[in-house]
């Protein structure tokens, strides 16, 4: 096999109660790419459609993330790859990270799978390092194992998938603002007051709880973030009203979607999770902002062949 095409999914880190560490992976949107083993040595993105991304590949998450991987390889061939963007960089819904996971997994696929999922990781982390500054794994992880996933520790590397009950939706509402990375994080404060922290720590073990017992009280009852949400949801137009009204509507739970400015609900159902996004584009509708709307299944594959 020397060419892959394949579906890398848009990712929400974080989940409410989990900054930094939970994450999940959708079904209905994410880049596709195309993958080829060729005897010229090295990595060159030769084709970007849909946004305007650098193809260098030393600017590219795709092409960085794919020469970290090489570097641990003696590998006799190289990689060109093609990038068809369908996640907007910049949503909070993992576009960089859908780019790094993809290329490091097709990569191990075409080289007949030399390395584990976690090593995968390790290497589309570097793409979140060129993209944010940090190399974060919340939306790599969940892309790679596909499902719910929790970094449980960096140093060293710990991911752990995590339950996903059969009829978890998401929807997910992009509204047309741009918020940068850098701003989301900066006005984050460093210090957590302890009451807040033991009510987000009871948050992220009932979650966890929630998803293995598919209990979904308890799912809607936990996501509700203490710390990041009361500051960075003012950066957000009408965050309040849309989760007002997407509660209302049905929804388990409403946050931020990573560092915004998309916001998630999870609800049970597609049929609930549909609801919710006829309530979330109602709000927008009326503050006249515009957005796209994405409604998925929890994507428990992560990556796949197309
Ligand atoms: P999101 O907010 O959706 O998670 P990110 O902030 O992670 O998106 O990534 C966007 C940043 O990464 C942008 O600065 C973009 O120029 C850069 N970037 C470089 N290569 C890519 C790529 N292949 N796909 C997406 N973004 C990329």
């Amino acid at each position: 096999m020397n060419e892959i095409k394949i579906f890398s999914p848009a990712t929400i880190a974080n989940v409410s109660c989990g900054f930094d560490v939970l994450g999940l992976a959708l079904d209905t949107v994410g880049d596709e790419m195309i993958i080829r083993k060729v005897k010229q040595k090295g990595v060159r993105i030769t084709k970007i459609i849909g946004q305007d991304l650098p193809l260098e590949t030393h600017k590219n998450v795709a092409g960085v993330a794919a020469l970290a991987f090489l570097a641990k390889t003696d590998s006799e061939f190289g990689f060109e790859i093609e990038i068809d963007k369908q996640i907007k960089p910049g949503s909070g819904i993992g576009s960089s990270a859908a780019s790094s996971a993809g290329a490091v997994w097709a990569i191990n696929e075409l080289l007949e799978k030399p390395f584990k999922t976690i090593d995968l990781v390790r290497f589309a982390m570097e793409g979140e390092r060129l993209a944010t500054g940090v190399a974060h794994a919340d939306n790599v992880a969940p892309a790679l194992f596909g499902g719910f996933t929790l970094v449980r520790s960096y140093e060293p590397l710990d991911i752990v998938s995590i339950h996903t009950p059969r009829e978890l939706f998401a929807t997910v509402i992009h509204p047309h603002i741009e918020i940068k990375t850098s701003d989301a994080r900066n006005i984050l404060k460093t210090k957590v007051p302890l009451k807040d922290a033991i009510k987000q720590w009871g948050n992220v073990g009932g979650l966890i709880s929630g998803l293995y017992t598919e209990d979904y009280d308890l799912i809607g009852r936990s996501l509700e973030d203490y710390i990041i949400e009361p500051i960075r949801s003012i950066l957000i137009p009408a965050f309040d009203a849309v989760k007002k009204q997407s509660l209302k509507a049905g929804a388990l739970g409403c946050g931020i979607s990573g560092s915004g400015p998309s916001i998630f609900a999870l609800c049970k159902g597609e049929e609930s999770a549909l609801n919710v996004a006829e309530a979330m584009k109602l709000v927008y509708n009326k503050v006249g902002v515009d957005y796209d709307i994405h409604v998925s299944k929890v994507n428990k594959k992560g990556i796949k062949i197309l």
